[in-house]
């Protein structure tokens, strides 16, 4: 309902703005290695999906971002175009696969070594989710809160703080179990 809806120029301000710490480090690491594994290209592309990217848009965004690294635009059609087609429903099974929403994500397939997908509040160390979190100028009483929720695993309520912070509210108006509703949250909020 909402394809079409962003340009592929907006997803790094929105990615800033927008987008749970999860997709956010997806990007970031997509941004920097020109690659994602498996486990990254699931959650995160389907993510993008969700917030309205066309198969058409997907493909050159993907495939734009491979080609600057080690993959060629013929390997890129031979071994990654598929999975994508796919994750839209047209190869296979034809299955229209939804975004993952956050139990999914902090309850299976774990990151490993190289990965980054999964949720940081669930997989991060909190060391290095603290770095994360001052990186992003979240305020030292901030990240505080967060880890305090993080150690009582409290994970989406630790996220939810985290939108709170980031969008200087109060009180968000909404239980958060899906990184795609994060992002139409912090729209609404920011008026986008
Ligand atoms: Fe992403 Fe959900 Fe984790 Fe937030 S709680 S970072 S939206 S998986």
């Amino acid at each position: 309902k909402n394809v079409g809806k962003i340009s592929l120029e907006q997803i790094d301000s929105l990615s800033g703005k927008s987008f749970p710490l999860c997709m956010r480090q997806l990007h970031q690491s997509l941004r920097e290695n020109h690659h994602l594994r498996h486990g990254g290209r699931m959650q995160y592309g389907l993510f993008l999906k969700g917030i309205g990217l066309s198969l058409e848009q997907a493909l050159q965004f993907w495939r734009s971002e491979f080609i600057r690294g080690k993959v060629d635009a013929d390997k890129f059609d031979k071994a990654y175009a598929y999975s994508i087609r796919h994750m839209f429903g047209k190869e296979g099974k034809r299955t229209d696969y939804t975004p993952y929403s956050c139990m999914k994500v902090i309850l299976s397939n774990p990151p490993s070594q190289g990965d980054h997908h999964g949720c940081p509040f669930r997989h991060s160390e909190p060391e290095l989710l603290k770095q994360k979190l001052q990186f992003y100028k979240v305020s030292l009483s901030g990240i505080s809160q967060i880890l305090e929720l993080v150690k009582g695993m409290h994970y989406q309520l630790a996220c939810q703080k985290y939108f709170e912070l980031t969008h200087n509210i109060e009180d968000a108006s909404f239980s958060l179990n899906h990184p795609n509703q994060y992002f139409i949250e912090s729209q609404k909020v920011l008026g986008g």
